[in-house]
């Protein structure tokens, strides 16, 4: 089967696993026991790779913290700054999201908002007959343009002298949209606000610096980066006094600076380690392939009649490429399926499986959301699946 599903998640890459089975044999010592060697191999691993992952977006390893993933990074840093700021700082309680965000950021803003409880919104509307309750804290969701893009002026507006954070989606998944964080988190700045990027589409694709960028949070998966799942990491940017306090998300042991208990999952952190260490080394190549393959795509599917490309090319990464199939008779539901023993494509979101895009109608294109596929690229992707793709589409 032809993989064109790398938004949803990428392969492991080999040198990732290979680095990764010793801490799932022999090495299986918890890195915060003590002295003997097992414990002493594991913290050594685990902080290896806490520079690699440090390196790769330009961070200290201090300012690393190990997480499930991106969803727990951005709920980490979202909940818990935004309580550290009401209860034990300056009383400011309101965050500033976006309507494109991934569900990992919206439904965290909803829940402070006090509009939901749960995540499937089937559940909300059933037990809770659109009950709201206040929760302390309030968001705001701004509008995005119609190439998915957060403007300044948004921001600038939706500021009111109760926020503390803005967060704002790097690349987003569905389309493939990229914000300027750098210059959001120069607006934010501006006004006495922090800024947290969700960069999980974007670590590991591009040259990241979190000290250009100016960014004070952001939230990354491993396995977005050909690393394993049930792994990622939130960045917390340090002064000189180290970490800024924030309200832990998972109370318990001590484990990364007090911020997130639990035992950490070694072999998982090893493999982010090794991920981020091939993506600095292959960033170059990689990007340059994506890029040539992206073309490729674009190229073979201008001719076609009735299709385009979602979002104008100008604020788009390559390797996501959202399409609009512009025929009466097409399904894109029916269509994946169709094609699902050849090819493996998407609607959108795996995180918003039965429910249309929350993306798509941000952008104004809420009429055409059961015309629109999602093709998303790796680094192993060959001409000949782009081909075989575009085959069944003119068919
Ligand atoms: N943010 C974005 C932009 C994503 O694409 C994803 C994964 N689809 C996430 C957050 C959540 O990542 P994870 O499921 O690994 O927690």
């Amino acid at each position: 089967m032809i993989y064109l599903d790398n938004a949803a998640t990428s392969p492991i890459d080999e040198e990732v696993l290979d680095a990764m089975l010793p801490y799932l044999k022999e090495e299986y010592g918890n890195p915060s026991s003590k002295y003997y060697y097992k414990a002493v191999n594991a913290k050594k691993a685990v902080e290896d790779a806490r520079e690699k992952v440090a390196r790769l977006i330009g961070a200290d390893s201090e300012e690393i913290i190990f997480t499930a993933g991106a969803t727990e990074s951005s709920n980490l840093i979202i909940k818990g700054f935004l309580d550290y700021s009401k209860y034990y700082c300056d009383g400011k309680n309101h965050v500033i999201t976006s309507n494109a965000e991934h569900k990992s950021t919206l439904n965290v803003c909803k829940y402070l908002n006090g509009e939901i409880y749960s995540n499937k919104d089937a559940t909300i509307a059933l037990f809770s007959a659109n009950k709201s309750v206040d929760r302390g804290y309030c968001a705001s969701f701004i509008e995005v343009d119609e190439n998915g893009i957060v403007s300044c002026d948004k921001l600038e507006e939706a500021i009111t002298d109760k926020t503390a954070l803005a967060s704002f989606i790097f690349v987003n998944n569905e389309i493939g949209a990229v914000n300027n964080i750098g210059l959001l988190a120069a607006t934010a700045h501006k006004h006495n606000v922090l800024l947290h990027a969700d960069a999980t589409q974007a670590v590991g694709k591009f040259p990241i610096n979190v000290h250009e960028l100016d960014v004070d949070f952001l939230s990354a998966s491993a396995h977005k980066l050909y690393g394993p799942k049930g792994i990622g990491c939130a960045y917390i940017k340090a002064d000189k006094y180290g970490l800024p306090p924030i309200t832990a998300l998972l109370h318990g042991g001590e484990q990364e600076s007090g911020i997130r208990a639990g035992t950490l999952a070694v072999h998982n952190i090893v493999g982010f380690g090794k991920a981020a260490e091939i993506a600095i080394r292959d960033m170059e190549t990689n990007r340059k392939r994506i890029a040539e393959l992206d073309d490729y795509l674009i190229n073979n599917i201008s001719g076609i009649r009735d299709i385009k490309i979602v979002i104008s090319d100008n604020f788009r990464a390559n390797g996501i490429i959202s399409l609009l199939i512009d025929r009466n008779d097409f399904n894109n539901e029916r269509f994946i399926r169709r094609i699902s023993d050849d090819v493996a494509i998407s609607t959108g979101s795996a995180c918003s499986l039965g429910e249309p895009s929350h993306v798509i109608s941000a952008i104004g294109a809420g009429k055409d959301v059961n015309k629109i596929i999602r093709v998303s690229l790796n680094k192993y992707t060959l001409k000949e699946d782009i081909d075989l793709f575009i085959s069944y589409l003119t068919e």
